[in-house]
This record gives C-alpha cells, sequence and structure tokens, in this order.
C-alpha cells in the first residue's frame, strides 16, 4: 500500500475513534455563539407556527417543548404520562402488556383530574348539567309505589314473603319483586336482617350480583325490587333437568362468574355467608349473579365474626365450630358449590338423604369428602384446596384472596378480564318460551300473620328501609330501555328544547 493512503487511512481511523466530542475543534463554542435574540426578530415573524412541526418533529424543537412543560406545575400530569409512553417503547413485547395497562391507568387518571378542574366547572354552567339535574329529579323526588309497576306471576316464596315477576310502566323494564310482610317481619324480629339486605345491595353495582332497583312500601309489605333473573337458579338446573349434575364447561363457567361475584364482594368488605345452588341465579343470557344477601355481613378493618350462619350442609367447619371467620367461608361455599354441581349432589350426603342438622355438622368437622369419577383431576383438586377444613391453609385464604383460585389450572381456559367485561358466551342459554321455576299453584301460599299490630317504632324502620329509586340502577334502567335515547333531545342547534327553558 502507498504511504500515502497508510497516513489518509490511519487519519480517518483516528477521526473515527475520537468521534463527537474529542473530534470538535478547539473554538467549537465560539463558532456555536448564541446569536443576540433581537437577530432573531425576522425569523421569528416568518416561522410557520405549526406546533406538530415545532414541538413534536424537529428534535430541538421537541425537547424545549418538554423543558417548557416541565417549568409548569399544572402540566406535570402530561409530562408524566409521555415519560410512560417513552419508557414503553423502550420495552420488551413481554413487558409491554402489563406496562402498557399501568399506563392506561396512570392516563386515566390524569384525563379525570384535568377534567374535573375547570372542564366540570364548565359543565355545570351547561344546558347538559340542566338536563342531569331534571333526569335527577325522577329519582329524587318522586315517589316510588305500586302504582309504578305492573305484576306478573309468583317466582318464587322466601323466608318473609314472595317474589313477584314486575314491570315499570314507565319503561317496559322486567324487574322481580321481593316482598317481605311487615307481620312476618314483626312477628320473627327480621328488622335489622331486611334493612341489613337492603343497603348491602344499595351499595353494590356488579355484574354477578343482583342489582336493588327500588325499595318503597304497601300497606303490607316492604319490596325490594331486583334484577329479573328469569333463568331459574342452579339448584333447579343441577337437580331438576336430565340427569342431576352439569357438563364440565358450565360448571367451569358458573364457577368463574361465582368466583368474580365473591371478588367483587369481599373488595367490599362484605362476607356473604349464603352460597348453594339455589342462591345462584340465571338471568336470560345464561350469566349468573348471586342473590339472597340475607346473610351478608360488612367487615369493618378486616375484622372478623362469629356466629353459626348459613344454610345446613353448606357451613363451613369454622363457622360450625363457633369460631372467628372472615372470606375463607365464602371460598369454602365456592367449594360446596363446585362440589354439587360436578357430582349431582352436595358433599358428604348420599343421594336423596337427609341427614339430621347434627349429623351433617359432625361429618363436616371431621369426615372426607369423596370424589367419584364424575371428577377430573383439576376439579378434585380444586374441590379438596376449597374444602380444606383448615381455614388458613383453604385455597382464596392464603394470602392473595380470589387471584389464588381464579389462578387454579381448571380456569386456565377462563379468560378474566373478558368475563368481567361480561364479553364472554356463557355455555347455556336458557330457552326464552320455559319458567324456569316451579309451577305458580306448586308454591306455597303465604300464610298470614295473626296477632301482630304495627306502631310507630315500625314506621321508623320502614323509613329507613323505603328510599326508593337507587340511583345507578335506575339510570342504567333508561339507558337500555332506550328511554334515555328517545327523551334526551335537545332543540335545534344545541339550543334547550322549549320545555328545558325555566
Ligand atoms: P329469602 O331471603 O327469603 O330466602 P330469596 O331472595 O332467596 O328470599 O327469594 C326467594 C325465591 O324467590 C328464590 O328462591 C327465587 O326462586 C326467587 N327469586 C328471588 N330473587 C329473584 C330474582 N332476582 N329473579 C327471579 N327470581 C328470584
Ligand atoms: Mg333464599
Ligand atoms: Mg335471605
Amino acid at each position: 500500500m502507498e504511504i500515502d493512503s497508510m497516513v489518509a487511512n490511519s487519519a480517518l481511523i483516528r477521526a473515527r475513534e475520537g468521534g463527537g466530542s474529542k473530534g470538535r475543534s478547539w473554538k467549537w463554542k465560539e463558532m456555536l455563539r448564541f446569536p443576540h435574540i433581537s437577530q432573531c426578530m425576522d425569523l421569528a415573524m416568518n416561522i410557520e407556527r405549526d406546533y406538530y412541526s415545532l414541538c413534536v418533529k424537529q428534535p430541538i424543537g421537541k425537547k424545549l417543548f418538554e423543558l417548557f412543560c416541565r417549568s409548569r406545575p399544572e402540566l406535570q400530569n402530561y409530562i408524566s404520562l409521555l415519560d410512560a409512553l417513552e419508557a414503553f417503547d423502550s420495552k420488551s413485547d413481554e413487558q409491554r402488556k402489563e406496562f402498557g395497562v399501568s399506563i392506561i391507568q396512570r392516563f386515566l387518571r390524569n384525563l379525570h383530574k384535568y377534567l374535573s378542574g375547570e372542564t366540570f366547572i364548565q359543565y355545570q354552567e351547561s344546558m347538559f348539567f340542566d338536563r342531569f339535574l331534571q333526569w335527577n329529579w325522577f329519582i329524587c323526588l318522586q315517589p316510588i309505589t305500586k302504582h309504578a309497576f305492573r305484576q306478573y306471576r309468583l317466582l318464587g316464596k322466601g323466608g318473609f314473603g314472595e317474589v313477584w315477576a314486575c314491570q315499570v310502566r314507565a319503561t317496559g323494564m322486567m324487574y322481580a319483586c321481593k316482598k317481605l310482610e311487615k307481620t312476618h317481619v314483626k312477628k320473627r324480629k327480621g328488622e335489622g336482617m331486611a334493612l341489613n339486605e337492603k343497603q348491602i345491595l344499595e351499595g353494590l353495582d356488579s355484574r354477578f350480583v343482583v342489582n336493588l332497583a327500588y325499595a318503597y312500601e304497601t300497606k303490607h309489605a316492604l319490596c325490594m325490587v331486583l334484577t329479573m333473573m328469569s333463568g331459574g337458579d342452579l339448584k333447579y338446573h343441577i337437580h331438576n333437568i336430565g340427569s342431576p349434575g352439569l357438563d364440565k364447561e358450565r360448571v367451569r363457567f358458573y364457577a368463574a362468574e361465582v368466583c368474580c361475584g365473591l371478588i367483587h364482594l369481599h373488595q367490599k368488605s362484605i362476607l356473604y355467608r349464603d352460597l348453594k345452588p339455589e342462591n345462584i341465579l340465571l338471568d336470560d343470557n345464561g350469566h349468573i349473579r348471586i342473590s339472597d344477601l340475607g346473610l351478608a355481613v360488612r367487615l369493618t378493618d378486616g375484622q372478623l365474626v362469629r356466629g353459626r350462619v348459613g344454610t345446613v350442609g353448606y357451613m363451613a367447619p369454622e363457622v360450625i365450630g363457633h369460631k372467628h371467620y372472615g372470606m375463607s367461608a365464602d371460598w369454602w361455599g365456592l367449594g360446596c358449590l363446585i362440589y354439587e354441581m360436578t357430582a349431582g349432589q352436595p358433599p358428604l350426603r348420599a343421594r336423596g338423604e337427609h341427614p339430621k342438622p347434627s349429623e351433617m355438622e359432625r361429618r363436616i368437622l371431621t369426615e372426607q369428602e369423596e370424589y367419584g369419577d364424575k371428577f377430573s383431576k383439576q376439579v378434585k383438586d380444586l374441590c379438596s384446596s376449597l374444602l380444606n377444613k383448615d381455614p388458613a391453609q383453604r385455597l382464596g385464604c392464603r394470602g392473595s384472596g380470589g387471584t389464588e383460585v381464579q389462578s387454579h389450572p381448571f380456569f386456565e381456559k377462563v379468560n378474566f378480564r373478558m368475563l368481567e367485561a361480561g364479553l364472554v358466551e356463557p355455555p347455556f342459554k336458557p330457552d326464552p318460551r320455559l319458567v324456569y321455576c316451579s309451577d305458580v299453584q306448586d308454591i306455597e301460599e303465604f300464610s298470614s300473620v295473626k296477632g301482630v299490630t304495627l306502631d310507630q317504632t315500625d314506621s321508623n324502620f320502614y323509613s329507613q328501609f323505603i328510599t326508593g329509586s337507587v340511583p345507578i340502577t335506575w339510570q342504567n334502567e333508561m339507558i337500555e330501555t332506550g328511554c334515555f335515547r328517545e327523551l334526551n333531545t335537545f332543540g335545534p342547534e344545541g339550543s334547550r328544547s322549549p320545555d328545558l327553558d325555566w
């Protein structure tokens, strides 16, 4: 090689190695000295003020805009979001999903923080908020009486009264009206229980628990108007259709939805305590909801309760044994439910056998349940983990609550996020031409109580009970029935419609 080209090559190599700052002229700062801002006036006049070009596309432009934003306390929300999005780009595919979800949550928080400021103030001065007040007037000021409903057939019988199908006259929405006979409630001192059920229900909004829509009174009864569940209860489906038990896909689906329902209740510190097939109801699409919250209790600050409460045969050992207990009792209940759906009979009881309560309790405390050949390895494992007699060892009670149950291999195929969103198609759809409950004449008539008189203390209790429409359920009723869409019109070009001008 010629000496010339060797020199040229090594000069290039050295310059390359130095790269960047080492190759700068010693006069570099002088060369890049900023002009006085007065020299930029022309530029300022003529530069195109395009946000995207100036603040997003041009790299230095972007950096300066960012620095500007960082200097503004009111813009910190956006900055943290931009930072997160930038970090997202550098994540691996596996990391992205979880990270993306956290960004969306942060984004929503920030968005609502922003909207709750000036925007919220402006909204309250707009015609849209006037309209909101008009809708709310119905909820708060319109008294609810039996005249608001049409009554259809008897659906079932409860401890204090009957449950009837009913329909709201104004909207056409179907509901189930659970009536509590005032005299029965009083005679059996059921006031606390009735109020407890009503108050717990009105504080819930879950697609896996029946919703309360209205609470009102008639001369003889207190009424809770609940989500209509026309598909019958699981007791009926397990025992009255075909051979006892349900196929594996239905067991999995109902178990998964009940599990989500329990998680919702437990998140609100509510222990349900009455899990059994007859309290799990199907709607007309085949989704389930937990119903009958008469025995539910709110546990404040993770405190435990005591009390032999529940239904014989479904109570957990710690409940029977007079111990203090918490959410563990419900995970036992889920074990019983999955067992019964699979086997066609509850654990520790032979088909058609009706042992005395004391015998059932003895078995629950001391005997091991048996798993026949209807149980796959996975269902057996799930049931026996839930039916662990030691609440501390039980699945669902080992530290991470319901997620432990959801992570069991039996639920591997279940997408719980989709399930929570109501996007999983039920494996069985009730036949709309069938009525899934006992014939009206087979439901025992409700006997009246004699010799009970109602007085002022009763009226005080009633007034706590009859709070009328439950806002969220009522608003959903308006939307689902199309009444909202049809009535919520405004005058031309967004002006208030004539009847709104007040
Ligand atoms: P209780 O607390 O007195 O046991 P339930 O709430 O269990 O009363 O209701 C009694 C019966 O009424 C149930 O077994 C069921 O047949 C029927 N029922 C209750 N709620 C509904 C509902 N939301 N939709 C349809 N039927 C219902
Ligand atoms: Mg019941
Ligand atoms: Mg009840």
